[in-house]
């Protein structure tokens, strides 16, 4: 039977980060914001859960935003968005970005301390320091600009124009720069074909790119930030991110429902007036935000066929394969760093599994393991159809599991050795288990430019559906935490002027 249940100004489909960030600005307004999230916690790829007295990231663990300098502009977005929900989270300084172990016996640690790391990768490639310097450079002139912008929609004429107005070098450059691949901007600068590799490596530990594919923008933010406001990781773990944003939205009145799956997005006259849940109850805003995936969105929640996402609009990135492992304390190191990345071959590092991810938290925050004990998070790249023709819960799905897990474990020892006998706990998770839980497309890590698309090419937060928005990591600027907070940020600020109450500046 179907029962209208609550109308409010604003609907979010999900309780990602990107959801609860736009939910919680535009709450804090007073406008009056319902999300609904299909799971029974918040959080979607940033949250975190527990087995066996282990609390695991069930994704992100390297976290940018949370520095406390800097007065106005765009970075330090969770210290200032918290700061504005007067919620805090507390954050543990986590010195190493990644500790890179590649072919050739080539190591270096992506520090916070940038003179240090650019000595170490000088002192590699003695014959390239000269363009080493001058790349970097680069992108601390990007993170410059981005850092004295404030965070706003580029769709709200009224913020471009009092953005473009207060700093118009400043905007023009930055409008230029788009334009600009990482890539290419590295090959005006270095010639050494194992230095191209790093480079790439850099694109792709957060970007799932090389560097060719990689927008410059983006990466003024990832390989310029952690020598700024640095990378901070939560106590607690992830999880504690999207509990404090709950907290600051439900303070100003938010209301959350948790097992709400959204079945469809209601259209009436082609506008979007409301979504039906998986138990046929209706609810109806004036405006509906989607976190889920665009595919996901146009091509399972709106009825109409015409708003299709071909599959060739964008690339689809991977999914994953991840590890979770409880482990005895002793044989993680003194000294071992937070965050590795493992290349065996320059050939297949972009290939399906030709990159380790790697993490381990308890490093930083003892307390997410039992006393003893540490936790490793390791993950590859993946895809749903090496899954699908196994049950899942099937022996035969355990089995192909164990043995995918075993051989990740096997090259995870070349920093670790000893690891596949000090495991107590073990999780697996495959590109079907992402499918399920964070109702992500193919389980998919997001849509990606093709080589040569310029960043804003990515969609925006309107949609062609009047009064349909969407947030989170379909969106510009694109994948990562930090990223999806400013697709949050900016869909509130567009929303929020609508509503005749614009969002203050965040300071
Ligand atoms: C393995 C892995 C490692 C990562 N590591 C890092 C890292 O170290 N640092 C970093 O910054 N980023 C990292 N990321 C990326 C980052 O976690 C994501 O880009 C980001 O969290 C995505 O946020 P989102 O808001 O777009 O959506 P999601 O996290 O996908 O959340 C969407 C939410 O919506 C809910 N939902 C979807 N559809 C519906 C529906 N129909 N009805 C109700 N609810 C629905 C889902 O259950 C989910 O809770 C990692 C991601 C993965 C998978």
């Amino acid at each position: 039977m179907t029962s209208t249940t609550s109308s409010t100004d604003v609907i979010v489909i999900g309780s990602g980060i990107g959801g609860l960030t736009a939910a919680a600005l535009l709450q804090e307004r007073g406008i009056s914001t319902l999300v609904l999230e299909k799971n029974r916690y918040p959080g979607g790829s940033c949250s975190s859960f527990e087995r066996d007295g282990y609390r695991f990231d069930a994704g992100a663990s390297v976290f940018y935003g949370f520095g406390a300098n800097g007065s106005s502009g765009t970075l330090n977005l969770h210290t200032r968005i918290f700061r504005k929900l007067g919620v805090e989270v507390r954050t543990i300084p986590d010195p190493v970005q990644i500790h890179y172990h590649l072919p050739n016996g080539f190591t270096i640690a992506a520090g916070y301390d940038r003179k240090a790391f650019l000595e170490a990768l000088c002192s590699k490639f003695p014959h390239e320091a000269y363009g080493i310097k001058n790349f970097y450079s680069e992108l601390d002139e990007v993170y410059d600009i981005l850092s004295s912008l404030p965070a706003g929609s580029l769709e709200d004429v009224t913020h471009l124009l009092s953005v473009g107005g207060r700093y118009p070098l400043k905007t023009v450059s930055l409008a230029l720069k788009t334009f600009l691949s990482m890539g290419k901007r590295a090959r005006r600068y270095l010639r050494d074909e194992e230095l191209l590799h790093f480079i790439d490596i850099e694109a792709y530990s957060w970007a799932v790119q090389n560097a060719m594919a990689t927008p410059l923008v983006n990466a003024g933010i990832c390989l310029a930030d952690r020598h700024f406001g640095g990378i901070n990781y939560p106590v607690g773990g992830s999880g504690a991110i999207p509990a404090a944003l709950c907290k600051g939205f439900e303070k100003f009145g938010g209301m959350l429902r948790y097992q709400a799956e959204v079945t469809e997005i209601l259209l009436e006259n082609g506008e979007a007036r409301g979504v039906r849940l998986a138990d046929g109850s209706e609810h109806f805003a004036k405006i509906v935000i989607s976190n889920a995936t665009i595919w996901d969105t146009f091509n399972r929640l709106v009825p109409d066929v015409r708003h299709r996402v071909e599959n060739d609009r964008f690339l689809q990135a991977p999914s994953w394969f991840q590890l979770f492992l409880g482990v005895d304390a002793s044989v993680i190191p003194a000294g071992f760093d937070v965050h590795h990345i493992l290349v065996d071959d320059w050939k297949s590092y972009d290939t399906l599994g030709g990159t380790i991810y790697f993490s381990s938290p308890t490093i930083l925050d003892p307390s997410l393991a039992p006393k003893g004990k540490h936790i490793v998070h390791a993950f590859v790249t993946d895809k749903v159809e090496s899954w699908q023709h196994c049950k899942r819960g099937s022996g035969d799905y355990r089995a192909a599991k164990d043995e995918m897990a075993a051989a990740i474990i096997a090259r995870t020892e070349r920093i670790l050795p000893g690891l596949s006998k000090a495991i107590e706990v073990k999780v697996l998770a495959t590109p079907l288990t992402h499918q399920r839980y964070l109702n992500r497309h193919e389980g998919s890590y997001g849509p990606l430019l093709k080589a040569g698309q310029n960043v804003l090419q990515k969609p925006q937060n309107k949609t062609p559906i009047k009064n349909l928005f969407l947030t989170g990591d379909s969106t510009f600027p694109g994948q990562g935490v930090i990223a999806v907070t400013y697709s949050g940020v900016s869909c509130a600020s567009y929303i929020a002027r609508k509503f005749g109450k614009p969002l203050d500046e965040l300071v």
